[in-house]
């Protein structure tokens, strides 16, 4: 048996069937399993192994230096700003350190250099759990300056922790004409089982349509099938290890990629390019905005807190239709009459809020709560920095619900659950 066979294997209660990878450890075999997902079995515990098919040697190649622009390609820039998609593990640990640059992506599928011509920059080498709103406003200065040195699309390589976050901050403060692509991975790209290479192929895919917008595209199923390209202000990580961790909330994804036929299928009219490259960007934030999950017994004491501290917004994460109980009212009276603005999401994440339903909501609209009626949490919280950081409080709270970038749906979607 050797690296490239098809075999299969069998143990004492299963059969595995999948490609033999080079393993790290002498008393293991690793298979790659046809769904995308390797295993690992330990020599001592195989009873007989059966070979399918002998396979091909697998050859490494680097693709050379100093490639030359394919006049018949777009140009692509790939941002990298750290996150698994461009880590590393270091085997004697187990730990997974952000190390690839944009480059080493590259070098590491080099079947993006037949879709686009490639430039790669590391512009930070973060886990994106230490994602910080001034660093959003980086990423929407190096943005910018891709597309005036001549990118037709951008792709950002990120963490998959808070890249819904930086999708929604990038979807208010860049206002490009070209797309803009934020792609993941669960799994980092020096592991078979990464998903980092097909997200990539299908994000530079997506970045040269003729699309404008900001987006997100990570695989739609655990498999190895194909990714979804996720509108930036309509989605969310929800799921902590699964491959297809995200999820279009509330709405359908814009299209679904297929990384190996390199067909995209649009499933919503996308945001369409007018192809001027044209961009402006708007970096103005109010970083004292939180976020505030209710709970039963919750204490006005830690809206008092927030108001006290100099913040000038509190996204609410209300209960069903967007309440809260009345253990927080004085809370939110004294924010209010302090010039804070407060708003209201809900943690169910799905459906709507409507604050007219029961008492509790009406109570909190007098209070001076404004219902986001289709908004994630995490995206109300950026637009209200956005708001905060460029808009006076009374035009802050007309324009919270007004639609900008897509945030909002008018209309009601009871299928996408
Ligand atoms: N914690 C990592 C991060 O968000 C996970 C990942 O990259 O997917 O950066």
């Amino acid at each position: 048996m050797e690296v490239g066979d098809v075999v299969k294997i069998c143990t004492k209660d299963t059969e595995y069937v999948g490609v033999v990878l080079p393993s790290i450890d002498e008393n293991t075999v690793v298979i790659k399993m046809k769904n995308g997902y390797n295993v690992g079995i330990l020599k001592e515990n195989i009873e007989k192994i059966e070979i399918i098919e002998k396979g091909k040697k697998p050859e490494y190649k680097l693709p050379p230096l100093g490639i030359k622009k394919n006049p018949n390609l777009k140009n692509i820039a790939i941002l990298s700003t750290g996150g698994t998609v461009a880590s590393r593990v270091d085997y004697k640990t187990g730990a997974v350190h952000p190390a690839f640059t944009a480059d080493d992506l590259i070098r590491a599928v080099p079947e993006l250099l037949d879709i686009a011509n490639i430039e790669g920059k590391a512009i930070m080498n973060i886990l994106s759990e230490n994602m910080l709103p001034s660093y959003w406003k980086k990423i929407a200065e190096a943005i910018k300056e891709e597309i005036e040195n001549g990118a037709d699309g951008i792709v950002i390589t990120h963490g998959t922790d808070t890249m819904h976050y930086t999708a929604s901050a990038l979807s208010f403060m860049v206002d490009a004409d070209v797309p803009i692509i934020l792609v993941g991975a669960q799994r980092s790209s020096d592991r078979p089982s990464s998903d980092a290479a097909l997200n990539l192929i299908s994000g530079v895919l997506a970045a040269t349509e003729p699309i404008k917008g900001v987006y997100v595209v990570m695989h739609g199923e655990s498999g190895d099938t194909f990714c979804y390209l996720h509108e930036g202000v309509k989605v969310r990580k929800s799921h902590s290890s699964r491959r297809d961790a995200f999820k279009s909330i509330n709405t359908i994804p814009v299209a679904k990629i297929n990384p190996f036929t390199k067909e995209i299928e649009y499933l919503r009219e996308p945001k369409k390019s007018e192809g001027t490259k044209k961009v402006k960007i708007n970096t103005n934030l109010e970083e004292k905005v939180a976020l505030v999950k209710i709970y039963p017994g919750i204490s006005s004491d830690i809206l008092k807190f927030y108001v006290d501290n100099g913040y000038k917004g509190i996204v609410l994460e209300g209960t069903g239709l967007g309440h809260a109980p009345e253990t927080i009212f004085d809370g939110i009276k004294y924010a209010v009459d302090n010039g804070v603005v407060v708003v209201m999401t809900t943690q169910t994440i799905h459906g709507r809020v409507n604050m007219n339903v029961y008492s509790n909501g009406r109570k909190l609209q007098k209070l001076g709560v404004i219902g986001c009626e289709d908004m994630l949490p995490e995206v109300a919280l950026v637009k209200l920095m956005y708001l905060l950081g460029n808009y006076n409080v009374e035009e802050v709270k007309k324009l919270i619900n007004k639609n900008l970038v897509g945030e909002i749906e008018y209309r009601s979607r009871f299928d996408c659950y």
